[in-house]
């Protein structure tokens, strides 16, 4: 019988030559085992999803009575669907009253897309400012406006009419003016290798935005559902955007993005031509019922108002001569190596040791440490022992 491993090698398209490859059989909790009854601790919760761990019983008892109802119906927007109005009302619930309109996608980077078309439409203008190092997805739109070349080569021509920014520099906001559809950014900048702004810096680009009419969209893709010890991570700045997408840590392990904007701005998706936004599988049933009880889980066994305390407790204990600089905002925490080749290494001897930690895309100095919220203090504390553990022996 051929190997999974060698089907995974000839029949799935890679995105690189070096896959982690670990062939997992199941997920519970903070934890993964393999096909050989090893366990890992996972501190990177599938790059930012798994807020509520893998396989909460609430989220699967929601996806399990969704099944049971109907899947999918019609395409986005034409039924009345349970599960999306009532995810849709819990959301905006959550968010500022001009934040109560929702756009349900599949992915962050259709959020992205998503919001990069309601900006145009919404101004009539076409111009997109968006930040150096920062990840808004991989589809056409969304990687003209990624803050790192190297991932569009060979790829354009890209969109046009797009102006790439330093982030967390208020100097540079001075090219904001009124031919500016949007600026896009990350409040905090996640695949940067957590890039933490000032507050000052992203209130002067809400006032910049607000002076020339230029909408502010926060990708919330990676900081939402929590991560960075606020439901939000614009929470965190007092800074509240025109549009914001979410995506990742939403379903609960399910597919679902959305992108939020006021009632009154969505409007012009809906008119002139009609259908201004169209998705078959958007707001999928069975992945807003998992979304909708992966944010009562959120709320009801209080993760957020944990997070801040459980980041500090990684950022005390990993003290060791190796790491140049640590980086973080609640459970969103990178390790600076200082050298790629030592970040790799320190990564094999991890999982080697049954604990799951990762580079950035745009900083492959940097560890990842963005685990579940539901981590317990133990679960830290050992974890730490073993990340000191791989860096005294590489
Ligand atoms: N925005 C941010 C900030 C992200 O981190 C990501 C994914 N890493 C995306 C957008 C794209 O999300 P997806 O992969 O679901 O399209």
């Amino acid at each position: 019988m051929i190997s999974k491993r060698a089907l995974f090698y000839s029949h799935l398209a890679q995105t690189s030559p070096s896959p982690m490859a670990l062939e997992i059989e199941s997920a519970k909790g903070v934890y993964l085992y393999d096909s050989k009854g090893k366990s890992y601790l996972d501190l990177i919760a599938g790059i930012s999803v798994s807020n509520v761990g893998h396989g909460h019983p609430k989220v699967v008892e929601a996806v399990k009575q969704q099944m049971d109802l109907y899947t999918h119906l019609m395409v986005y927007g034409e039924y009345i669907q349970g599960p999306q109005v009532e995810l849709a009302q819990v959301i905006t619930s959550l968010l500022p009253p001009h934040l109560d309109n929702v756009f349900f996608v599949n992915s962050g980077s259709e959020a992205n897309e998503g919001a990069m078309k309601l900006a145009k439409r919404f101004t009539g203008r076409g111009k997109l400012v968006y930040c150096k190092s920062a990840y808004h997805g991989s589809t056409q739109g969304t990687l003209s406006i990624i803050g790192d070349d190297r991932y569009k080569q060979g790829f354009g021509p890209l969109l046009p009419d797009t102006l790439a920014i330093p982030f967390n520099d208020e100097e540079a906001l001075t090219v904001i003016d009124s031919s500016v559809a949007a600026v896009i950014m990350e409040p905090v900048q996640a695949e940067a290798g957590i890039i933490v702004p000032s507050r000052s810096y992203l209130r002067k680009v809400r006032e910049r935005c607000t002076a020339t009419g230029a909408l502010l969209v926060f990708d919330e893709v990676q900081t939402g559902f929590g991560r960075t010890g606020k439901m939000w991570g614009f929470e965190n700045f007092g800074v509240i955007p025109d549009i914001m997408t979410i995506a990742k840590g939403m379903g609960g392990g399910m597919p679902i993005g959305a992108f939020v904007a006021s009632k009154s701005m969505m409007q012009c998706l809906t008119h002139d031509p009609v259908l201004g936004h169209i998705t078959t599988f958007g707001g999928h049933p069975v992945c807003c019922a998992a979304s909708k009880a992966c944010i009562e889980v959120l709320l009801k066994e209080q993760l957020i108002d944990e997070v801040e305390a459980k980041g500090t407790l990684f950022l005390e204990q990993l003290e060791h001569p190796r790491i140049v600089q640590k980086r973080g905002i609640g459970l969103l925490i990178g390790l600076d190596l200082g050298s790629t080749e030592i970040n790799f290494k320190v990564i094999a001897k991890c999982v080697e040791k049954g604990v799951i930690t990762d580079w950035f895309l745009f900083n492959d100095q940097t560890l990842r440490i963005a685990p579940p919220l539901t981590i317990t203090e133990k679960e830290i504390t050992s974890a730490c022992h073993l990340i000191l553990e791989a860096l005294d022996e590489i």
